[in-house]
């Protein structure tokens, strides 16, 4: 059976991408059969994470064209498998949102796991990447504006019947004028599924096209990036003989 997963934002910039790289190779190097899709087809990203931002056939090809959605998958180095969405505003014309249903249908069996880059916000772009769900994770940062927006994107997803799996605070540095995780807690209501601290090796590791899980993967970030992916794989695993940070902080509060 595969399962598909929206990692999505109300707030843009949060670090969705971000989180769509690097759980999608930490699930890879457990050993699952994962595809990353780019969902955020106006503003797409995802595939220069990677490093590899021209492809000769996309998701505009397949959303717009008589294109079968095989023949925009293409393998990372990593084992991940990826559909890109086109860089060029060109492609734009036309596009719709309608047939990435269809298209996800045609995808069943081809991966284990199927993970889609959302767009920010409630528009068209992430209201569809809501409906195919099975599953969403809401990737915000602790600061008021992006937990609002969070809010909203969970009250959508409820609405819509998607299980939401929970939230990601990432860019977390424990500032005094930051949220604290219980509040955001208490804000958003669903369970924090991991704390991804700020994070240097994070920026470099996307200047370098590489998620941090590969560029530095002792680092903390990657450390608790790998934590999430085990987390969503169910395998119950403990990077590094270390307890992750939210165990540690929910140890130290209990
Ligand atoms: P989104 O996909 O939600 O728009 P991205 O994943 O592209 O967000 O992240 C936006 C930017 O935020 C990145 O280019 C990077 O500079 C920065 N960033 C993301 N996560 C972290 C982190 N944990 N630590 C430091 N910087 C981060
Ligand atoms: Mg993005």
């Amino acid at each position: 059976m595969t399962r598909i997963i929206t990692i999505i934002s109300g707030k843009g910039g949060v670090g969705k991408t971000t989180t769509v790289t690097n759980v999608g190779v930490a699930l890879t190097e457990l050993g699952k059969d994962v595809l990353i899709l780019d969902a955020n087809v106006t503003t797409p990203n995802l595939s220069m994470h990677l490093g590899i931002p021209f492809y000769p056939v996309t998701l505009h090809d397949v959303l717009t064209r008589n294109v079968h959605v095989n023949d925009a998958i293409y393998v990372h180095s990593s084992g991940l498998k990826i559909i890109p969405a086109s860089l060029s505003v060109d492609r734009l014309k036309d596009l719709s949102m309608e047939k990435l249903q269809s298209t996800l249908l045609n995808l069943l069996g081809r991966a284990e796991i199927i993970i889609l880059d959302a767009a920010a916000g409630l528009g068209r772009e992430a209201q569809a990447a809501i409906e195919v769900a099975d599953e969403i994770i809401v990737v915000t940062n602790p600061e008021l504006p992006a937990v609002a927006d969070a809010l909203k994107t969970i009250k959508v997803a409820e609405e819509n019947g998607t299980k939401i799996l929970g939230v990601v605070v990432n860019r977390h540095s424990g500032k005094r004028h930051m949220m604290r995780l219980e509040e955001i807690n208490q804000i958003l209501q669903v369970p924090i599924l991991a704390v991804i601290p700020e994070d240097v090796k994070v920026q470099e590791s996307i200047a370098n096209k590489m998620p941090v899980v590969k560029y530095s993967p002792r680092s903390k970030s990657a450390r608790e990036f790998k934590r999430l992916a085990a987390y969503i794989a169910g395998a119950g695993f403990e990077p590094l003989k270390e307890r992750g940070f939210v165990e540690r902080l929910f140890a130290w509060l209990s």
